[in-house]
């Protein structure tokens, strides 16, 4: 059995490189699901030509704009345009529904009385526990050092015997050796190549504990530009909009 990850965005917060916002689709046997919808997600996975209605689960690793902002926009044409029919389940880490209500009105004032016609799930996953999201699809998110407000969360999603993990954004924690080890593909933030910023991992960073991974495949992801005009300097694996991976 395999399983196939298409980096659909794998951007940072402010466009750089041109690059959307962080989506994995992740198709594992019995599910097909998103880590992560940032604001521009929706344009990238028609530009990947990936139908939203097609994705059982969306799992998101924290409340900021590049990472969950796509998902009122996604949940809007889900009800009017694209008419999805299928359950959706919507995961994060804890006041996911609440913190994605708030983001729902703000981003489209007026749109929280309309009801979808298809089952709307949220999950509030519970930190450092297996979390069963949808039935094939457990996800165990783990606390990251980023902006607090944000509920930043590490995750390992197992789906059809298949591990995907990413650290989000997240500096080093005590939890990215655990969420990475012997996972299938590891997704790990390299933010900036020299330039130490907080809530972040840096390729310094990554440089210093890349024997602590212990990931069968390790990718990098979420470039600054900073980042990207040093690209040729490094020679791990980099993620870039429109990857495809199997694993
Ligand atoms: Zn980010
Ligand atoms: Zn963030």
């Amino acid at each position: 059995m395999t399983a196939q990850v298409t980096f659909v965005g794998c951007g940072d917060a402010f466009g750089s490189g041109g690059r959307f916002n962080t989506c994995f689709v992740v198709d594992a046997p019995g599910v097909r699901y998103a880590i992560d919808f940032g604001a521009t997600s929706l344009v990238a996975l028609k530009q990947a030509g990936i139908e939203h209605n097609s994705i059982d689960a969306i799992v998101l690793t924290h409340i900021h704009a590049d990472h969950c902002a796509g998902v009122p926009s996604m949940l809007l044409d889900a009800m009017l345009g694209a008419r999805r029919q299928t359950p959706l389940v919507i995961a994060g880490p804890p006041d996911t529904e609440n913190r994605m209500m708030e983001v729902m009105e703000v981003l489209m004032p007026g749109s929280g009385v309309m009801e979808p016609r298809f089952d709307l799930t949220y999950v509030d996953m519970q930190l450092m526990k297996p979390n069963q999201v949808t039935e094939h699809l457990t996800v165990t998110p783990y606390p990251a050092y980023h902006t607090a407000e944000t509920n930043p969360t590490s995750i390992r999603c197992e789906a059809g015997g298949k591990v995907v993990s990413y650290t989000g954004d997240s500096a080093w924690t005590k939890h990215i050796p655990k969420i990475s080890k012997d996972a299938d593909l590891f997704i790990c933030e390299s933010y900036f190549y020299e330039k130490p910023i907080r809530f972040h991992m840096n390729y310094p960073d990554v440089l210093e504990h890349w024997d602590e991974f212990q990931a069968k495949r390790t990718i990098l992801t979420h470039f600054s530009s900073e980042m990207l005009a040093m690209a040729d300097r490094v020679p791990e694996e980099c993620a870039h909009d429109g990857l495809v991976v199997e694993i």
